[in-house]
């Protein structure tokens, strides 16, 4: 079957095929909330009756930045790589990623398939695992595949962290990935894809890029491998970045990781399909298999 092709181009994936160069550009969000915050500032003492309102209107431009953070598409916080750019897009290219381990059980499984089919992956690790398990690390890089951050302890208050503390949690897992593999992610995704203002600031200064998803799997919650599959094949087409997870995976009722039982029934159907699975840095470029011109 022909793979569909989708030529349309969001805000958020219109990315060049080079790192993130250095130096923050802030979104036009970002622009705007500065300078209702400048303006405001300086409109105080000249209505300073008119406290109420200036105050209801900055609580109103946090709230959209809040809300702008637990979306994880959105691309207000920053670039935000949801899909692939049109040109390894048009190629056949799908991305499957993998986060939240290495995991001594499920990681392994999922490599053995992975390369049953000849295809690659990125696989988001968190640094505290990768420091742990560092000769699996190595082996995800020896077969192919490419190792990215995932922060480095995958905190459920990472969103709230202030800039110091983000910057420090990017590059401690940077510095511990990096050490394990011989090689310094490119790109990042943050626990749950949940995010604030700080991030990009944090990401810019690391020379990493934000990646999100175009469809999850819930592989962590859901134990049926037939619902979660069918969650990641509906619509699916080139260009499209998958997220599973080889840690935390869900278990079967038989007690089987549910990543490893969608994935063996998944790989066949891309291949049906025609669409091939890459890591991301072959998707962008810069690496030997990439499709991107
Ligand atoms: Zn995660």
């Amino acid at each position: 079957m022909e793979p569909r092709i989708r030529p349309h181009l969001s805000s958020s994936n219109r990315a060049s095929a080079s790192d993130r160069s250095p130096g923050w550009r802030p979104s036009a969000a970002i622009r705007i909330s500065l300078w209702l915050h400048a303006a405001i500032l300086a409109a105080l003492p000249v209505f300073p009756n008119s406290w109420a309102w200036l105050l209801s209107i900055l609580l109103g431009d946090h709230l959209v930045l809040a809300l702008a953070g637990l979306w994880p598409k959105s691309a207000l916080l920053g670039p935000n790589l949801a899909r692939l750019p049109w040109a390894p897009a048009r190629n056949g290219l799908v991305v499957l990623t993998f986060d939240d381990g290495p995991d001594p059980e499920v990681t392994p499984a999922i490599l053995d398939l992975l390369d049953s089919h000849g295809a690659k992956a990125s696989f988001f690790c968190v640094g505290k695992q990768a420091q742990g398990h560092g000769a699996l690390v190595r082996e995800i890089i020896r077969r192919g595949h490419s190792v990215e951050n995932h922060s480095f302890r995958h905190s459920n208050l990472f969103a709230c962290y202030p800039l110091g503390a983000l910057q420090r949690e990017i590059q401690r897992a940077q510095s511990a990935i990096a050490a394990s593999s011989g090689t310094a992610p490119r790109f990042f995704r943050a626990p749950m894809g949940f995010r604030n203002p700080f991030l990009d600031p944090a990401l810019a200064r690391s020379g990493l890029r934000y990646v999100s998803w175009t469809r999850r799997a819930f592989d962590t919650a859901c134990r049926k491998p037939e619902t979660v599959l069918r969650r990641l094949i509906r619509n699916l087409c080139e260009g499209d970045i998958l997220l599973l997870h080889d840690g935390n995976s869900a278990r079967t009722a038989e007690g089987k990781p549910v990543s490893v039982q969608v994935l063996s029934t998944l790989l066949p159907i891309l291949d049906a399909r025609g669409l091939r699975a890459v890591s991301l840095p072959m998707a962008m470029g810069n690496e030997p298999g990439s499709g991107a011109p």
